[in-house]
């Protein structure tokens, strides 16, 4: 059922040929040929850009009107086609099938909220100083955009920098995972029957490094996006800077989660162990650094480990399995690496650790207590299914250990009590802070991070900012 995939480009699929061979896509569930994912060359780029600037002219005066209709169509198509857009995204990107289908409906509705807000892009008139003089301040689409999207939702990512730029009158030109390519290429496809002009969205896959650079470098594109690691952002953002390009950055993040004293330790628990493995632990808002009060902290982990014992783990499209392979083997050498740094720092492994001793990517939920602050793990994204445990006394002191590493992505608390609520809901530095629950990556609330994990928001009413220019025109209607 699995098929090469093409370039997209001016409305046309380009697939891997015999003298113009793809890059392999492997299952992570058993390392097994899938097919191959073309690979585009530089006059492939200059065409999937001058189709996204011709695109832009008519796009660009589209009617809000249309391009929510366009985006409602989506919206249907995406629930109609779901669980063939999942079973692929199974495949290649490793997670359990239900997790694959709960991101394709749970994201189909990127396309209804971007519908919606799409007819809300309003200007503003300003009361002038001289009564013959109008003020006018309009929202202009910035042009073409050039986007790029990781493998852990490839689903997920997509659509949101899809519609966003599309609803706001933009054209783009997409570069998807290679290692995870076909649900954005799905994606492609629906919009292109959903009647979307041809070269406003173009999709294209490669070396990673070559098509940004040759993208950022085009004087026809005005915009970047990236969603990745904190590292790869940074170069994406200096190159886009030196050329004065428009930037929006979804970094990597290293979420505390600090479990206060008066917690309800099964339930906090309960809800840890489900956002913590699911996707593997690949999500970069993943509860990452945990913090837990010394007073409950031997409960907290006996509570945590019951939980862990039994969850399964194995092929994403087995439906027992609870946890799938990680999407890459490069994931699987790092965190062994952390875990070995973890322990040489003195910290005690009390679940997994290593590798599953079969074909594929698996990693053993694992569990560290006693992980030293400046143990690798306590410092860097770990971004798979590792809890690292930590204690804590005083709640003004472990809000400052959780602010002090450069990331800013998410961070969660917990408490039965109003005023620590409060005290973490202030005190901690990030772009999303979730208490007493896990409730972030709404389409209807912002998503983006602060300090080292990037500046823009995705979602919410802010969606649409980084993709508009704010224009004032004033004009003296009578002498
Ligand atoms: P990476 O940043 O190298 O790659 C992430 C994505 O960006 C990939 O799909 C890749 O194709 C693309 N990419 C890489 N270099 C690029 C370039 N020069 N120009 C344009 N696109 C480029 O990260 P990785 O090695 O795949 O994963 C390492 C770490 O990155 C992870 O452990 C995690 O910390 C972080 N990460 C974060 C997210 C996120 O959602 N914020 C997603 C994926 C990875």
């Amino acid at each position: 059922m699995y098929k090469d995939i093409g370039l997209f480009i001016n409305g046309t699929w380009r697939y891997p040929q015999a003298d113009r061979p793809g890059i392999e896509i492997v299952n992570p569930s058993n390392h097994q040929h899938l097919g191959y994912v073309a690979r585009a060359d530089v006059n492939d780029l200059d065409q999937a850009i001058e189709a996204a600037r011709q695109a832009f002219t008519l796009w660009r005066d589209s009617g809000a009107e249309q391009r929510s209709t366009l985006l409602y169509e989506v919206y249907r198509l995406i629930l109609n086609e779901a669980e063939t857009i999942a079973a692929s995204m199974t495949l290649d990107q490793g997670k359990p099938l239900a997790e694959s289908l709960a991101e394709v409906r749970f994201c189909a509705e990127h396309a209804k909220w971007h519908a919606e807000e799409c007819k809300r892009l309003y200007g503003r008139l300003i009361p002038a100083r001289n009564l013959r003089v109008r003020q006018l301040v309009v929202q202009r689409p910035v042009g073409v955009c050039c986007a790029f999207t990781p493998w852990n939702f490839p689903f997920n990512q997509a659509i949101r920098k899809i519609c966003a730029a599309l609803g706001a009158g933009c054209t783009l030109i997409l570069k998807g995972p290679e290692e995870a390519p076909s649900a954005v290429a799905a994606l492609a496809d629906i919009f292109k029957r959903a009647g979307l002009p041809d070269g406003c969205l173009n999709l294209v896959w490669g070396d990673p490094e070559q098509i940004s650079t040759y993208l950022i470098d085009s004087p026809a594109i005005a915009k970047v996006s990236f969603t990745g690691s904190i590292a790869v952002g940074k170069r994406l953002a200096a190159q886009a800077g030196a050329k004065m390009k428009r930037v929006s950055m979804e970094l990597g993040g290293h979420a505390p989660v600090i479990i206060c004293a008066s917690s309800d330790v099964d339930k906090v628990s309960t809800l840890l162990v489900n956002a913590k493995f699911r996707n593997a632990g690949q999500i970069c808002i993943s509860p990452s650094r945990f913090f837990v009060h010394e007073s409950i902290v031997e409960a907290f982990t006996a509570s945590l480990l019951g939980k862990i014992d039994g969850l399964r783990v194995g092929d994403g499209m087995d439906p027992e399995t609870q946890m799938g392979p990680l999407c890459n083997e490069r994931q699987v050498t790092r965190l062994e690496a952390l875990v070995d740094d973890s322990l040489a720092a003195g910290a005690r492994l009390l679940a997994g650790g290593s590798r599953v001793d079969r074909a594929g990517n698996y990693f053993h939920p694992t569990v560290l207590a006693d992980v030293p602050s400046h143990a690798r793990l306590m410092q860097e994204e770990p971004f798979g299914p590792v809890i690292p445990i930590t204690t804590f006394r005083d709640l003004d002191e472990v809000i400052a250990r959780a602010n002090a590493l450069p990331y800013g992505l998410a961070a969660y608390g917990f408490s039965e009590e109003r005023s620590e609520c409060a005290q973490l809901a202030d005190g901690l530095q990030a772009g999303m802070i979730s208490i007493n629950h896990y409730g972030l990556g709404m389409p209807e609330t912002p998503f983006g991070g602060i300090k080292d994990s990037g500046y823009g928001s995705e979602g919410g009413a802010e969606t649409y900012d980084s993709y508009l220019s704010t224009v004032f025109i004033t004009e003296l209607t009578r002498d």
